[in-house]
């Protein structure tokens, strides 16, 4: 029977237990496509899943990892055949369907994006699913009237996944990027990546007021909690915010001051269950707009066998853009 390596995750009486192991291909779960996975990565739910921090992975024994970029190897499916490269993103992958963390994948083709033209397989998972939930961040705050010429739009968790990315895009786009950090060491980094202000995210993280001095027409919010309240209450009239992420916390003590008395929207952004066709489309925004070489510079690479060690590291805040996994 064939066999190929893959992190599993098991839980006994004892709790959770996480191994990079062999794996039989026989067990894989239904599916119209297989997929020969090339690269992963590692995000912020990857690492919740990997510690067993919070609920994340809804089945037992788990392949663990949310995303992946591969080769078709057979599919049933109409739109995919063999040879085909393709992205997967969320659907449950690594939570409730066997992951990404594994040399073969078997899921559903309804599920699959194709890479897009020019892009290669590691340049897609050196974006991620951080990336595309930065890109889906940016959409959002474009159909809210948010252009460059209202104002500045600030990047909290700047020097995080989501954050290094939506600053990328969010200056080749024409904005100016305010992007706030707890790691006033990655100033530089920021700056590189096209931030025109970099701020201490400690501005942002106390009780917020209602409404607070207005500072800017957009954001891209990854921290949740008070950190998204100080955002709203110091948004300019009309502006909008796009909250994708809880890395400071899941509350929200805010009021609704910001959205009756400045016509501020807050824009609930989720890329798990994300409809296709908006997958489709922000993939192909990240072929265009987002400038590779800053890809380059965010990115790192680790091998398959480095994921258990690294990917708990993320949760204290201690990993600077992104961590592409090599795969095959
Ligand atoms: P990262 O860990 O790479 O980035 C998070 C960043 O947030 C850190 O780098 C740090 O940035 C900042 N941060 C961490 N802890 C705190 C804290 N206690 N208070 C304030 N800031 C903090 O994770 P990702 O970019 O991969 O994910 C970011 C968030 O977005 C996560 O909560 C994740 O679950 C969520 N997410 C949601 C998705 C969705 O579909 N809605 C999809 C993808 C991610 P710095 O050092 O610069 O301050």
């Amino acid at each position: 029977m064939a066999s190929f390596k893959a992190i599993v995750i098991e839980k006994g009486e004892a709790g959770q237990s996480v191994a990079l192991k062999d794996f039989d291909e026989a067990d894989l779960m239904d599916g119209d496509v297989t997929v020969r996975v090339g690269w992963s990565t590692i995000n912020y739910k990857d690492g919740l899943a990997i510690a067993g921090k919070a609920p994340v992975v809804r089945r037992f024994p788990m392949i663990a990892g949310i995303d992946f970029a591969g080769t078709v190897e057979t599919s049933s499916h109409p739109a995919w055949q063999a040879g085909d490269e393709v992205i997967l993103n969320g659907w449950g992958l690594g939570e409730t369907h066997l992951g990404a963390y594994a040399h073969k994948a078997r899921v559903k083709g309804d599920w699959l994006v194709r890479l897009p033209a020019g892009m290669s397989a590691r340049e897609a998972m050196a974006i991620g699913t951080a990336g595309y939930t930065a890109m889906l961040c940016v959409m959002a705050l474009e159909r809210a009237g948010v252009t460059p010429q209202r104002g500045p739009v600030v990047v909290t968790g700047a020097a995080g996944g989501v954050g290094s990315v939506a600053v990328a895009l969010l200056k080749k786009l024409g904005y100016q990027v305010v992007a706030s950090t707890g790691r006033p060491q990655e100033a530089d980094y920021l700056k590189a990546l096209g931030a025109a202000e970099v701020i201490d995210r400690k501005e942002l993280s106390g009780p917020a007021k209602p409404l607070a001095k207005e500072r800017w027409a957009g954001g891209v919010d990854s921290v949740g909690s008070t950190t998204l309240a100080n955002v709203l209450s110091m948004t300019r009239y009309g502006g909008a915010v796009a909250a994708c992420g809880l890395a400071g916390g899941m509350d929200l003590p805010t009021s609704v001051a910001p959205f009756i008395l400045r016509a501020v929207s807050l824009l609930g952004i989720d890329s798990v269950m994300c409809p296709l066709p908006l997958r489709q489309e922000a993939w192909k925004r990240l072929g265009t707009d987002l400038d590779r070489s800053k890809l380059a510079a965010m990115s790192t690479e680790i091998p398959l066998s480095e994921v258990i060690a690294t990917a708990p590291g993320i949760l204290a805040g201690g990993v600077r853009g992104r961590i592409v996994v090599k795969i095959g």
